[in-house]
């Protein structure tokens, strides 16, 4: 291979990588595009994992596309499932390195979900006894079972219901 065209293919590899961090003014596309630090735990040609700044526990850390997705409304699929992937040995390399209690995994997707970063995240969350973190139940939880026509119903809802790359 001539030089020329090494720079050429060179060049085009790294344009494609780069076009993946595509938001300017998105936290997460400049840590991908190196523009801020950030304490990477691993990274590939489509995903990357690192530290949380605020983290909750010890080891609380977060898996991302490289390329620019607001949320799991809006991630191709196929990016999805390499996520997926990888949030399997992020979950075990976490567990093996500090042995918590347990793991929860969370994705906000949405500002009403409490989605504070507009770039796909999910948190790998250390759990220990007493760490104080959790979910806020209403006051009536768990009162009363729904009625199985009713969870009928709903089930019968989302499974009529048109997912967003136009599929039943
Ligand atoms: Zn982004």
């Amino acid at each position: 291979m001539s030089l020329h065209n090494f720079r050429t293919i060179y060049f085009k590899l790294t344009q494609s990588v780069t076009n993946m961090s595509n938001n300017e003014s998105c936290l997460f596309c400049e840590i991908v595009r190196g523009e801020i630090q950030a304490s990477v735990i691993f990274e590939d040609k489509f995903t990357m994992a690192f530290m949380d700044i605020f983290p909750i526990s010890k080891g609380h850390c977060l898996l991302i596309p490289k390329q620019h997705y607001v949320n799991m409304l809006d991630v191709d699929v196929k990016i999805a499932k390499r996520l997926g992937a990888r949030l399997v040995e992020l979950n075990r390399k976490v567990h093996s390195a500090f042995e918590p209690d347990g793991i929860i995994n969370v994705i906000a997707n949405g500002v009403g979900a409490g989605q504070e970063v507009p770039h796909l995240h999910i948190h790998v969350i250390p759990r220990n006894k007493g760490d104080r973190f959790g979910f806020m139940f209403p006051d009536d939880y768990r009162e009363e079972m729904a009625p199985r026509d009713e969870l009928d119903g709903v089930a019968e809802t989302i499974r009529a219901s048109t997912d967003l790359l136009g599929s039943k």
